[in-house]
């Protein structure tokens, strides 16, 4: 016999924030000969995906699908609205952002970004100084972002559109809901969002490979008056398809569609009230065992103090380098479990980056899924003599206990 014991062998579990867990029967439905792309059961079942769509975002409005990531839903839904010259407000500052920031200067667009700590939401004052000092109305979107996946910050949409309605600012809201949909409470119609872009990999518990832009007729009419939008990014074929391509701009991401079928049928059988409850319910397990696992001069940290503006589905994490980097290598090698990395905390290049690391708990988890998690990081924890308070996974169990 061995000296040590190897305890890897079994069911991996990666449990980062994106790309998720994908449930066997998405794999299952992915696992097929190609189907005909002309007639028969794809074509009926992709115009089937819509409706459920929706409902996943809560709109009655238009949703065009991509063959792309999280990236190119960004370019997607900008290059329908924005020309070079126009002016862009990004009220957030953290990762994500500045990645569609980033996204919207590459297509020309004059971007006004605000800053505020990585530990807290944007700033409302400063959004509302921005919106006044555009007496021009030149500010054609904001681009928000739910949840940030590298602080795990829940920005607050609702009081964002309460701010720019007082203000009777005409500019679009676009909203980033790539981490958020599927898991945290998300209403498009409600909030009065006028363009939602979200992705497979995530709450929706598909392979990377599908994005989406859900757009509503207000951002249709911005649409309308672009000078150009690019052929493979405008959405309104893809909306309003007359021939199937039209769909897709050419071929049908084929078994993803199938993935993705399985997928909603899975969370509509769900409902999306007990998704949201159960995304909150884990949530709140995950957040009291990293509250104890810090007392005691233990190290932990949650990034996010207030647990109002806590993410369901994303916890970011500090522990102090170089201790993150070390837990996550431990629990991959030892027990089969993948941690995230920390993202946009700490500069890549410094020692400080290894003290982050993050929790994905979006999509296909449940309560065992995330007590074998927390009990993984107790496990190395101990293993790694890291100072962690007693009692976490005990006080996590309680949260779940009570139903
Ligand atoms: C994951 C993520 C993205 C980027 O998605 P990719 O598929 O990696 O391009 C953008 N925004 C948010 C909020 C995300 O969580």
């Amino acid at each position: 016999m061995a000296d040590t014991v190897k305890l890897t062998a079994g069911r991996a579990y990666l449990a980062i924030p994106g790309p998720s867990v994908i449930p066997d029967q998405v794999l299952q439905a992915m696992h097929r000969a190609s189907p005909n792309i002309y007639a028969g059961e794809l074509v009926e079942m992709t115009h089937g995906l819509i409706p459920d769509l929706r409902r996943v975002a809560q709109t009655d409005h238009n949703v065009a699908i991509y063959i792309a990531n999280g990236h190119g839903t960004w370019e997607a839904a900008l290059s329908n609205v924005i020309s070079p010259g126009d002016r862009v407000l990004v009220p957030g500052a953290s990762e994500f952002s500045q990645g569609w920031a980033l996204m919207a200067r590459g297509l020309g667009a004059e971007v006004e970004q605000l800053s505020h700590d990585q530990s807290s939401c944007w700033d409302l004052e400063q959004v509302a100084h921005s919106l006044k000092n555009d007496p021009n109305r030149r500010i054609k979107a904001v681009l928000a972002v739910h949840v940030d996946t590298s602080t795990s910050i829940r920005n607050d949409i609702v009081a964002l559109r309460a701010l720019m309605d007082e203000l009777n600012h005409p500019a679009l809201l676009m909203l980033d809901c790539i981490a958020s949909l599927g898991c945290d409470q998300v209403e498009m119609d409600a909030w009065g969002v006028d363009v939602l872009v979200a992705a497979s990999q995530k709450g929706l518990m598909v392979p990377p490979g599908l994005g989406f832009v859900f757009f509503n007729d207000k951002a249709d009419a911005v649409r309308n008056a672009m000078p150009r939008v690019s052929g493979y990014w405008d959405w309104q074929p893809r909306a309003r398809p007359q021939e199937y391509y039209q769909f897709f701009n050419g071929t049908a991401p084929t078994h993803h569609l199938y993935g993705l079928r399985a997928a909603l049928d899975l969370i509509h059988a769900e409902g999306m009230d007990n998704v949201w409850a159960r995304h909150q319910r884990l949530a709140q397990a995950i957040w009291t065992a990293c509250e104890v696992w810090g007392q005691d001069g233990g190290p932990m940290r949650l990034n996010v103090s207030e647990p109002s503006l806590r993410s369901h589905a994303v916890t970011s994490i500090h522990i102090g380098a170089p201790n993150g980097t070390r837990l996550r290598d431990w629990l991959e090698q030892n027990l089969g479990l993948t941690l995230g990395i920390g993202l946009g905390m700490a500069p890549s290049d410094s020692p400080e980056w290894h003290g982050y690391f993050r929790l994905g708990h979006m999509g296909h988890v449940n309560g065992h899924m995330v007590m074998g998690m927390l009990g993984g990081i107790e496990t190395g924890l101990q293993a790694l003599n890291i100072p962690h308070g007693s009692g976490a996974v005990e006080a996590a169990a309680k949260i779940l206990a009570t139903g």
